[in-house]
């Protein structure tokens, strides 16, 4: 069994590459972000609890987000490997997933960042706002959304850093050879 997470700011390319790495892989994807939305989108009570939050580009407490994500692991018994996309995204998140790794005898084998600049970031999200309108891409809540990671997220690296699981990989250039450089990662022996 392989667990990764795959780290960086919004519009770093975390999508694209979860969804090559679970072709390749056989990961259960789990996106909090992709949890939330479906959420909100069904208007459950954890949709309901969440959406202003999550509306205005703020991080939701980490106490739903690990609840739902325990919820998401429990659903997955006979899972090969987990990707972690967009989870975790503080140091109590980061310390509760190595728990319920260690509760179930395995542990995140690779924490990978994609390394992209803040503007590179900021001209991808202007682009994809002409293709898909999501709410949280709007100017102001995505200056809320890269805020929260530069504010926050950002300390999650030195935490996986000290313990030497962090590697980072260069996250601007073609999809192919950021793809390869992951699964170079998770292939070495
Ligand atoms: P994403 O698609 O990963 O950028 O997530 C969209 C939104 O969902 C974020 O702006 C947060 O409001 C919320 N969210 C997703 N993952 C987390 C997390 N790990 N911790 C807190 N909030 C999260």
């Amino acid at each position: 069994m392989i667990n990764l997470v795959l780290f960086g700011p919004p519009g770093a390319g975390k999508g694209t590459q979860s969804e090559k790495l679970i072709q390749k892989y056989g990961f259960v994807h789990i996106s909090t972000g992709d949890l939330f939305r479906w959420h909100t989108k069904n208007d459950t009570d954890l949709g309901k609890r969440v959406k202003e939050i999550m509306n205005s580009g703020a991080l939701v407490p980490d106490e739903i987000t690990i609840a739902m994500l325990k919820e998401e692991l429990d659903k997955n018994p006979n899972a090969k490997g987990f990707l972690f996309d967009g989870f975790p995204r503080t140091v109590g998140q980061a310390e509760a997933l190595d728990k319920f790794m260690k509760d179930n005898n395995t542990a995140i084998h690779h924490v990978i960042a994609l390394d992209v600049t803040e503007e590179e970031v900021r001209t991808r999200i202007a682009k994809r706002r002409n293709v898909e309108h999501r709410v949280d891409d709007e100017e102001e809540k995505l200056n809320k959304r890269i805020t929260e990671y530069f504010t926050k997220t950002i300390h999650v690296l030195p935490f996986y850093d000290k313990q030497g699981r962090l590697k980072t990989v260069q996250g601007i250039g073609a999809i192919e050879s950021i793809f390869k450089s992951i699964t170079a990662i998770i292939d070495q022996k």
